[in-house]
């Protein structure tokens, strides 16, 4: 019987909430938006990104520095100097960060300095990696693999559970389809069933489900008119220049658009989003 899954003990009004900060939980009224580039690409673009967005049009920021890429002769990711720039970004602007974690030997690091480790839709089912997880004490964001069903998906978030970490939310970023037009296909049924099939925050990566920016705010808004606990967008200060996934990245500007037309379409949903003053203001 798998735990993740609610019994007829457990309902929605008993969702597991997961705290990434003092101030920052998923699966509360709040929903939770994380920001960020596909890859840490240096210093002075993290810092761009946090001056930006870190003032409340998002919650955590993102950046990949350990990268699964298709081709092994793609940009890998910048690796600890990544994990150093974040590490400082974290520091100077007090926010949370979230990576990547691609295997066992590189989480003591990434613990060390991330708020949070993702789980890449690639890994999903590296069952290693996640009964290390379930030992690592940080909080994991765990991506739903390119062509998994939802039982594979909760039998991985099970794994993480069952070594020991209760803190697990779950991420849909698109499945695999025939049509080449979109990168995936969001899979919004599934946001709504993993909702009622598990007391996990569930999140969405509009971004990956679609792999191009004109698509990303549409599928954003729809997935927190769904119930969906938070997003996870791609962004970048210039998008047409992101070293990994640049046509799907948006503009920061476009971001923080995104997220200041959220408020409505989560009040719908019975949920707020949190926008500072100085970003209304902005
Ligand atoms: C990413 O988040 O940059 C990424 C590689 O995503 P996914 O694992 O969903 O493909
Ligand atoms: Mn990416």
């Amino acid at each position: 019987m798998l735990t993740v899954k609610l019994n007829e003990k457990s309902h929605p009004q008993h969702k597991t909430r997961v705290r990434l900060s003092e101030s920052v939980t998923f699966g509360g009224s709040e929903v939770v938006i994380i920001g960020g580039p596909c890859s840490v690409e240096s210093l002075r673009q993290m810092e761009t990104v946090a001056r930006q967005l870190a003032i409340a049009p998002v919650q955590a920021l993102r950046g990949g520095v350990y990268k699964p890429r298709t081709s092994p002769y793609s940009f890998q990711g910048l690796e600890q100097e990544g994990l150093a720039i974040l590490a400082r970004v974290r520091r100077q602007f007090g926010i949370p960060i979230i990576t990547e974690v691609m295997d066992i030997s590189q989480i003591d690091a990434i613990a060390t300095h991330a708020d949070m480790l993702q789980v890449g839709s690639r890994n999903m089912q590296n069952f290693a990696l996640l009964k290390a997880l379930g030992q690592a004490g940080k909080p994991v964001l765990l991506k739903r693999g390119l062509a998994a069903t939802l039982e594979e998906f909760l039998g991985a978030a099970e794994y993480i559970l069952s070594y020991g970490n209760p803190n697990v939310v779950l991420c849909e970023r698109g499945i695999r389809s025939f049509d080449p037009y979109t990168r995936n296909v969001l899979d919004l049924g599934a946001v709504v069933a993993l909702q009622q099939l598990t007391h996990l925050p569930v999140i969405v990566d509009p971004s990956h489900a679609t792999g191009k920016r004109e698509l990303v705010a549409p599928l954003a808004k729809a997935a927190i008119a769904c119930g969906a606990d938070g997003l996870l967008v791609e962004c970048h200060p210039e998008p047409e220049k992101s070293v990994s996934d640049a046509r799907q990245a948006l503009s920061l500007e476009a971001m923080i658009e995104l997220v200041r037309s959220l408020p409505p379409i989560a009040a719908a949903a019975g949920r707020t989003v949190r926008i500072a003053e100085e970003a209304i203001a902005a």
